[in-house]
């Protein structure tokens, strides 16, 4: 509380941080809300990093407001730490100590009582309580991580690429248990390049490139925002496009033997399949396609935004 005011666990505005000419965090402003999943994306050297080691009070900003928990992080180190839970990228730990063992370590160390069972229940590790480090598999060895991340019992959670180089099935059990976390009123910080796991988790998404945010909201509002909207796509030649928009007036694109019509109104998929059938040329699969937020995500990084709103087939 500041002043009676809830305070969001996060808030940025004009954030900078350069290394010499590098330009890591050149000017972002976002806040994260409290009991939300925002994620962090963007591709490699986009910034992700140095901003989240600014807010987890471990790099110094060169300007900007940077509040955590209603705190600067730089300024309040020690009781920003106290507050948060981190769980580093290529989670690593002693190789012959337990998960129960090592949340006991970490309760010492932040001088707090614990239930080991308990927080063993809440990343779904239970049943591997006494097995040491070095037996556990990649997924458990991350649910470890989270396991330490929550000893403090912290207000805020830093997951940096919790599922990087885990096979699907242990992917999708990191899942369960993030979004137990968040069903538990957690707020969650998290990076990651997989698109899906932004899209199937996070509330928010902040998409940053060269330092900047190019993106935000929810994956719906940036899609809706940023990508082309649903098209028919046909497997068809150049001279079908040209057929169908000819005798439709329809918005068509040609690309690689794809033939890909807007649709902008109810009818203008069976519109086109009519002038497609009187054209009297041969077509093949036919499809309905809508962007993913992995669609939008390569054009923002790469710069092919389509500021238009027409249609683009790649
Ligand atoms: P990744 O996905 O690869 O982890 P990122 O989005 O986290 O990338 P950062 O690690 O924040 O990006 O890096 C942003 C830019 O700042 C990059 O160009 C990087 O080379 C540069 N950079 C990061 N740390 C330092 C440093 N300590 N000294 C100099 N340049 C740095």
């Amino acid at each position: 509380m500041r002043n009676g005011e809830i305070v969001n666990p996060i808030e940025i505005s004009d954030l900078r941080k350069y290394y010499g000419d590098v330009k890591a965090v050149d000017g972002i402003k976002f806040t994260v809300k409290a009991g939300e999943v925002f994620a962090l994306l963007g591709p490699n050297g986009a910034g992700k990093t140095t901003t989240i080691e600014i807010l987890e009070g471990l790099r110094r900003k060169d300007s900007g407001e940077v509040r955590v928990l209603g705190m600067d992080p730089w300024e309040n180190g020690h009781d920003v730490h106290m507050r948060i839970g981190v769980i580093p990228q290529e989670f690593n730990f002693f190789e012959k100590t337990s998960p129960r063992e090592a949340i006991r370590l970490y309760a010492s160390l932040f001088n707090v009582k614990v239930d080991a069972d308990e927080i063993l229940r809440e990343v779904l590790l239970e049943d591997k309580a006494d097995t040491l480090f070095d037996s556990l598999s990649g997924g458990q060895k991350q649910k470890m991580g989270l396991a330490l991340s929550l000893v403090n019992s912290p207000d805020l959670l830093f997951l940096d690429e919790p599922t990087t180089g885990l096979d699907p099935n242990a992917r999708r059990a990191i899942w369960e248990v993030i979004r137990g976390l968040k069903a538990k009123g957690r707020t969650i910080v998290l990076t990651t390049h997989y698109l899906d796991e932004a899209q199937q988790l996070s509330d928010r998404v902040a998409i940053m490139d060269h330092g900047h945010i190019v993106a935000q909201g929810t994956s719906d509002e940036i899609i809706r925002q940023h990508g082309s909207g649903e098209r028919l796509e046909i497997n068809g030649s150049e001279g079908l496009a040209d057929h169908i928009r000819s005798t439709t007036g329809l918005n068509v694109h040609y690309d690689s033997g794809v033939v890909a019509i807007a649709l902008h109104k109810k009818d203008d998929a069976l519109t086109a399949l009519q002038a497609a059938k009187s054209s009297n040329m041969d077509w093949g699969d036919i499809r309905t396609k809508r962007d993913s937020l992995d669609d939008v995500f390569v054009r923002l990084v790469s710069g092919i935004v389509d500021e238009s709103g027409e249609l683009r087939v790649r």
